[in-house]
């Protein structure tokens, strides 16, 4: 049944849609969320808004009560085949605020419960991988970076690893399954700016970004706060840049058949991607200005590629943003790929809402 399904979404782009809850105390709210089946989700317009009901077809579309775990057993099959030697590559598309990191990471202080689909992923790939060990031997490790104003920066840097001397350390953590340890930068530096090469020898499209082993929950667990605390050091109070960058974790899986000896390699891009939202040109200067371009000008690349993907047009614009000539290996082809779009409940986001589902319904 798992290989029917696996076969079901070889080559396809998938797209499912994510209603956020409304956040403490507003639940006597007015909502633009009507009525929601399966694939199917119906928006009420407002009236200062041209009043009207449109319907989004995808899917599959979460309500507001949909758990972590419901969320992730759809999109469970997807991961499943990383091990099958297949690419896969999960966008959280939104605007600001609406679940995007609530989806890929959980909540700040989360329980485990509230574990979101990176860290489900990555235990469910070592589950299955502990489960096929008479017949396979899996090697898994990660890459963490960060796309900001169309420059890529390694979140995981190391000490001892690459032979890189950060500017500025901050602080360390202990990393006992490296055996070093790994040191957290500043990671607004020019030490952590690496290029995308992508290098068919080895599957790795930023090989100058830090490649760290990992074999259990945990090691991934202490090496994505690391990339998040990384990420937050650039950004002051202020100033969170997070919602401006698009953040990037890259499982690589490479697997040896024991009886064969054949090699097979997939991997796995699970992106956070910086809030969809509109910035009123009229009103921001500056850097917010050029950060704006460049967030726009990446979503819209990506959108781009992945509805030229599912026109099966000859001609894929891959080279428009850093962000598409990361994912490049693993969109379209062979691939499989899935889009969380993420939508706000309340009325006052109704713009955005539309334009995120006019967006996803475009590569849908
Ligand atoms: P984004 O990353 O898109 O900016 P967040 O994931 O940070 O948005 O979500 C904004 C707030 O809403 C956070 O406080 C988050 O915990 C909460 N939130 C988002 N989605 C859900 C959900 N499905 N259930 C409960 N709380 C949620
Ligand atoms: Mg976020």
């Amino acid at each position: 049944k798992l290989y029917n399904q696996v076969q079901d979404l070889k080559g396809s782009i998938r797209v499912y849609c994510r209603v956020r809850p409304f956040l403490g105390g507003q639940s006597n709210y007015s909502t633009t969320v009507g009525h929601i089946e399966e694939g199917t989700i119906t928006i009420a317009i407002p009236s200062k808004h041209g009043k009207g009901r449109r319907m989004f077809n995808f899917n599959k579309v979460f309500g507001p009560s949909a758990t972590q775990a419901e969320v992730f057993s759809d999109t469970q099959p997807l991961i499943r085949s990383v091990l099958d030697g297949y690419n896969v590559c999960i966008f959280a598309y939104g605007q600001t605020g609406s679940g995007k990191t609530y989806t890929m990471t959980g909540p700040r202080d989360l329980t485990e419960q509230q574990r979101g689909v990176n860290y489900r992923a990555l235990s469910d790939l070592f589950l299955l991988a502990e489960q096929r060990k008479n017949t396979f031997h899996y090697d898994v490790s990660v890459q963490m970076i960060e796309i900001y104003n169309e420059q890529v920066r390694d979140l995981l840097v190391t000490d001892g690893l690459n032979k890189r001397y950060p500017s500025m350390i901050i602080g360390y953590i202990p990393c006992m399954f490296l055996k070093l340890k790994l040191v957290i930068t500043n990671c607004s530096g020019p030490n952590c700016i690496v290029t995308i090469r992508n290098s068919s020898q080895t599957g790795l499209n930023v090989p100058d970004a830090s490649l760290v082993r990992v074999s259990s929950t945990s090691d991934v667990i202490d090496l994505m706060n690391l990339g998040h605390r990384n990420r937050a050091v650039g950004a002051t109070a202020l100033n969170d840049r997070s919602s401006r960058s698009h953040s990037c974790l890259t499982v690589h899986v490479q697997g040896r058949d024991l009886t064969t000896g054949a090699v097979l390699r997939g991997c796995m891009h699970l992106v956070d991607l910086a809030g969809s939202e509109r910035v009123d040109k009229s009103e921001v200067t500056g850097d917010r200005l050029k950060e704006a371009q460049h967030i726009n000008k990446s979503l819209s690349a990506l959108g781009d590629v992945i509805s030229s993907l599912a026109q099966k047009n000859s001609h894929v614009p891959y080279r428009n943003s850093k962000l598409t000539q990361l994912l490049q290996d693993s969109l379209g082809g062979q691939a499989k790929t899935l889009m969380f779009v993420h939508i706000s409940p309340e009325p006052d986001s109704i713009g955005e809402t539309l334009s995120t589902l006019k967006f996803a319904e475009r590569v849908a």
